[in-house]
């Protein structure tokens, strides 16, 4: 009997549209998602030991230590129902977490079905994350552009709150970006050598590059034994 599940990884750059992708596809297939940056950003709400940890990396653009991102992806791994596919965002970050979860999903039986790396020049995810605000107090955070004012003003009038995350300020996002190429771009080469990584430019509008993940998702669950 095929695997009717889906393990996906979401890569890419800050800026590159992974938490409004993410959103999309747990929409359309069905798949738990585990965006490890939001994750974190409920924790500083709550203030839990991890959210004062998180906060701190948040206010410098860098990584929480691997043992920790492994751990708590690993609970929440375990925990997931059998039945349930899933799609990672923000998780791995880094070769050695991407090592120790090749091994939890042999493990776990959840073989990966495919990594999409969401391509974005620089200059566009500056743009992007320069002018971010998140509106806040309507379900799960979303974000919006300060060149979009009127979805900022639709936040408010829903009684919505229109607030900046701590790491898009200018010099953190400089960091962010630093990080990215330093620590996890190297994951598009360690997924390319087993065969999963595909390339999409996320320069394009959400539902373009949405509607493009979805056709390559149908045509790779094709292959691997779906319907
Ligand atoms: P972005 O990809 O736009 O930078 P995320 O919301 O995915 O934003 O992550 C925000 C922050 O959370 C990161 O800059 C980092 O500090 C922390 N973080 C999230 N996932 C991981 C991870 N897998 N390993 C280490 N730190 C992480």
């Amino acid at each position: 009997m095929p695997d009717q599940r889906f393990h996906l990884i979401l890569l890419g750059a800050p800026g590159a549209g992974k938490s409004t992708q993410s959103r999309l596809l747990g929409h359309h297939f069905p798949l738990t998602v585990f965006a490890t940056g939001q994750m974190l950003r409920d924790e500083v709400v709550k203030g839990s030991a991890l959210g004062l940890l998180a906060d701190s990396y948040f206010k410098t653009g860098t990584l929480l230590p691997d043992d920790v991102m492994i751990a708590i992806m690993t609970e929440r791994l375990r925990a997931l129902p059998q039945t349930q596919g899933v799609l990672l965002d923000g998780f791995p970050r880094t070769c050695v977490q991407a090592e120790a979860l090749d091994k939890l999903l042999i493990e776990l039986k959840r073989p990966l079905d495919a990594v999409i790396a969401l391509d974005l020049s620089d200059e566009v995810a500056v743009h992007r994350l320069g002018g971010r605000r998140m509106c806040e107090g309507l379900g799960t955070p979303f974000a919006l552009h300060i060149d979009d004012p009127e979805s900022i003003a639709a936040c408010l009038r829903l009684g919505g709150n229109v607030t900046i995350r701590p790491d898009d300020e200018p010099e953190v996002i400089r960091e962010r970006l630093r990080v990215y190429e330093a620590e996890t771009e190297q994951l598009i080469d360690y997924y390319g050598g087993h065969g999963l990584l595909h390339r999409i430019s996320a320069a394009a509008a959400p539902e373009t590059v949405h509607e493009q993940i979805v056709t390559l998702l149908g045509e790779r669950h094709a292959t691997v034994g779906g319907t």
